[in-house]
């Protein structure tokens, strides 16, 4: 017996897994890079959030005909998928069609199959089209360039090579032909092979088959590199989401408990701080100040520029935009892991950061906190909490708020209001009347 093609088809299968693992074992320790925080509460919320938005893609519909798109291209990507088990037992022990044993089952299966290969393949044309042709404003705007840019187009041609494939290998398998069960549509594809060998046909389904299965794993392996991690990353996101109402913004532990130690008339402020109290950073300057849920939102955004189109900042021509912010993000802790992995699992300082070098305090300073952003997004991403947070960084530990700010900030602290005249002055107005 001739074992050559089930060993090829071992290896190739755990080499795809294999990189893949090592990969999302990657994407895990970066996302740990980020500090604590506690989103184990309202588990039950939480759950709902996850089946609605992540996938049931409630928020995606918001948006009628892309909404509607992309269900058909999530739903049929990962159905399709399913037929990935037959393929994996006919590689590793010879069978062909494994499961054509469940008869009429298997030919409602395969034809459903087919059925959304086809949904799929219309679906990406039209995102391609809107992409390509019509070239939607998020789309071509500049903060989406070079490598992004493409991406999307990358997964768009993977795509329709891939049903593509599948339906050819349908196409060209006589047998299954033959049964007449199932090939829903790929019985329209068949009359293209008339005239050629059952050998050559024979030699075409093998081919199709092999590329399939190999494209899968490619796919598979390009999504860490990819926006397209958000097909894995939607679902804990949208668990892990701040369930927060939108505009509550979390106080810094830090900062309570100095205005507790304030507050508190027992308490000396002179006495010593005790051992092991070291000081605390205030804000983000770096990727490593955010937390995990923020790093895990970096990994998972989808780069559809939804935030973008409706942020009044990035709308009146400012350089704000949501979708940087994050992409931004994403990019230095790809950075800050590589340094890890360089240098044998310790980051060794490389006089960059965040801050600055790829988020200029022009774009923090533009937002103005709407929540616009936030409410938009389709998987519950908020860009609003690293810029909140940078600007933490800005204001906390460098003092390098806008003057307009600073003096805000200086008349609350000596004057207990933002304007510039004293606590007594406050009703001089009457006086005028
Ligand atoms: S919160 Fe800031 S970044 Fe988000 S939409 Fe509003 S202005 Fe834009
Ligand atoms: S943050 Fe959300 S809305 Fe903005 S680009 Fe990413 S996925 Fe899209």
């Amino acid at each position: 017996m001739n074992y050559l093609d089930n060993i090829i088809f071992a290896v190739l299968l755990v080499l795809g897994f294999g990189y893949f693992f090592i990969n999302i074992k990657k994407i895990s320790r970066n996302i740990n890079l980020g500090k604590a925080v506690d989103r184990t509460d309202n588990s039950n919320i939480r759950w709902k959030n996850m089946a609605m938005i992540a996938l049931g893609q409630s928020k995606m519909v918001k948006r009628p005909i892309a909404g509607i798109l992309h269900i058909i291209v999530y739903v049929g990507f990962v159905i399709i998928n399913i037929e990935l088990l037959e393929i994996i037992i006919d590689g590793l022990f010879g069978t062909h069609r494994i499961f054509s044993s469940l008869g009429t089952l298997y030919g409602v299966l395969i034809g459903s199959f087919e059925i959304l290969a086809f949904l799929v393949l219309v679906a990406v044309t039209v995102f391609w089209i809107r992409r390509n042709v019509i070239k939607l404003k998020r789309f071509i705007n500049p903060d989406l360039k070079g490598f992004p840019k493409n991406d999307a187009n990358y997964i768009l041609y993977f795509e329709m090579v891939l049903m593509t494939l599948f339906l050819v290998m349908n196409a060209t398998d006589v047998h299954f032909q033959l049964s007449n069960s199932g090939n829903v549509i790929s019985q329209f594809i068949a009359p293209i092979f008339t005239g050629i060998s059952d050998n050559s046909l024979h030699l075409i389904e093998r081919t199709a088959w092999w590329l399939h299965i190999s494209g899968i794993l490619i796919f598979l392996n390009y999504l860490y590199f990819s926006k397209h991690l958000h097909i894995l990353l939607a679902f804990p996101n949208t668990y892990f989401a701040d369930l927060n109402p939108l505009g509550q913004l979390d106080n810094l532990e830090a900062v309570t408990k100095e205005v507790k130690l304030m507050m508190d008339p027992n308490a000396d402020p002179y006495a010593t701080p005790p051992e092991g109290d070291v000081h605390v950073k205030f804000g983000a300057s770096d990727v490593q100040d955010l937390n995990w849920v923020q790093l895990l939102n970096a990994y998972t955004c989808t780069e559809c520029g939804r935030c973008t189109s409706v942020c009044p900042a990035n709308q009146t021509g400012k350089k704000l935009s949501p979708r940087k912010i994050m992409m931004d993000t994403r990019d230095r802790l790809e950075e800050v892991g590589k340094n890890i992995d360089t240098n044998k699992g310790l980051f060794i300082p490389d006089n960059k950061s965040l801050l600055n070098d790829y988020i200029t305090p022009e774009e923090l300073w533009a937002c103005t906190s709407c929540n616009a952003c936030v409410e938009e997004c389709p998987i519950s991403i908020s860009p609003l909490s690293i810029i909140i947070d940078m600007r933490r960084y800005l204001v906390m530990e460098q003092s390098a708020a806008p003057m307009p700010l600073n003096a805000m900030m200086t008349n609350v602290e000596n004057n207990g209001a933002p304007w510039q005249y004293n606590q007594q002055d406050r009703l001089n107005w009457k006086n005028e009347i």
